[in-house]
C-alpha cells in the first residue's frame, strides 16, 4: 500500500518519521518556502495542479491512501484532496493538530475582518504573524507593523509603516515577551494554528495585557475523517493496513 502525506508541518514531518521505512509513503511539499524542512522517507515538490492535477497523480503513482498534515488553514489542498479520495474511493485521513484556546481572544472569521477591527479599534502597534498571503488587507492601514513572515510578503502589499522580521519557529516565552514588550505592541493578530512550537506570543501577549485576534479557522470538508495527534495518525495507516502491519511484527519480533 503506497501512501502519499500531504506536508508542510511539524506533524507531517513527525508522521512521516514514524511510517518511513515500515510503509511506503510519499511526503509531498508545496514548495512555497526557500529550503523547506524536508521528512524523511521519498518526497515530491510542488503543486499539482488542482483536483484534476491531484487525481492525475494519485493514479499516475498507485497511491492506495491519502493523509492530510497540511496546515490547518491549507484550505484548497484539504479540500481538493478530500474531494479527490472521494471521487476515487481512497482512504483520506487529515491530521488537524488542536486549535488554541481562544477564550481571552476577540475571534475573527477572516483576516479582513481581523483589519476592520484592527482599524475600528484604532490600534497603532500591530504584531502580524498570519504569513505573507495574510498581510494585504492591512496594507491601507495607517498604523504601524510587526511582520514576522518565513518569506517575504511582496512589496506592494506592505503597510506604510511596518518593519518586516524573517524568521521562522519555534518561539520561546522568554523571546515573545521581550519582542512585544520592546516593539510596545498594542494588538497581536493571528491565525488560530494551533501548536506548541508558536504558542508563546499567546502567553506572552496575555502577560502584556495585549488584545490577541485571532482567526478562526476554515471548517474540514464535510464527512472528513479527522484525528488530533500524529499517534492517532499511525494508528489509522495501521488499521487500513492491517495485513501487512501483522507481517512486520512478526517478522520483526
Ligand atoms: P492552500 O491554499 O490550501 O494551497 C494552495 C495550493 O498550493 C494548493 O491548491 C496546491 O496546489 C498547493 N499545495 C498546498 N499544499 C501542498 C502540498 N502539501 N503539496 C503539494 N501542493 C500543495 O495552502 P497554503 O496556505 O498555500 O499552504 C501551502 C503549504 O504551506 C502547505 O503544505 C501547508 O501545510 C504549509 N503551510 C501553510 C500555512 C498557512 O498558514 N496557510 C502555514 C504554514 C505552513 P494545486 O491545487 O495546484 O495542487
Amino acid at each position: 500500500m503506497r501512501i502519499l502525506l500531504l506536508g508542510g508541518t511539524g506533524e507531517a514531518r513527525a508522521l512521516a518519521a514514524r511510517l518511513h521505512p515500515g510503509h511506503e509513503i510519499v511526503s509531498s511539499l508545496a514548495g512555497r518556502v526557500p529550503d523547506p524542512a524536508l521528512p524523511v522517507g521519498p518526497v515530491r515538490i510542488g503543486s499539482f495542479g488542482g483536483a484534476d492535477g491531484l487525481r492525475q497523480w494519485l493514479r499516475d503513482n498507485d497511491i492506495d491512501a491519502v493523509v492530510d498534515a497540511t496546515h490547518p488553514f491549507a484550505a484548497t489542498m484539504t479540500a481538493h484532496a478530500a474531494q479527490v479520495c472521494d471521487e476515487l474511493d481512497l482512504p483520506h485521513l487529515v491530521l488537524s493538530r488542536p486549535a488554541w484556546d481562544a477564550t481571552d481572544a476577540v475571534r475573527v472569521a477572516s483576516d479582513i475582518e481581523a483589519a476592520e477591527f484592527v482599524a475600528a479599534q484604532g490600534f497603532s502597534r500591530v504584531f502580524l504573524t498570519t504569513g505573507r498571503s495574510g498581510v494585504k488587507p492591512f496594507t491601507d492601514s495607517d498604523a504601524w507593523f510587526l511582520i514576522r513572515v518565513v518569506t517575504p510578503p511582496d512589496p506592494e502589499v506592505l503597510p506604510h509603516h511596518h518593519e518586516v522580521l524573517l524568521s521562522r519557529g519555534p518561539y520561546g516565552y522568554n523571546d515573545e515577551y521581550t519582542l512585544v514588550r520592546d516593539n510596545s505592541i498594542d494588538v497581536l493578530v493571528t491565525k488560530n494554528s494551533g501548536g506548541a512550537l508558536t504558542e508563546a506570543k499567546l502567553q506572552a501577549a496575555k502577560a502584556l495585557g495585549v488584545t490577541v485576534v485571532m482567526i478562526d479557522r476554515p471548517p474540514l470538508p464535510a464527512g472528513a475523517t479527522a484525528v488530533a495527534t500524529v499517534d492517532d495518525a499511525v494508528a489509522w495507516v495501521a488499521a487500513i493496513e492491517p495485513h501487512q502491519s501483522s507481517e512486520h511484527s512478526s517478522s520483526s519480533g
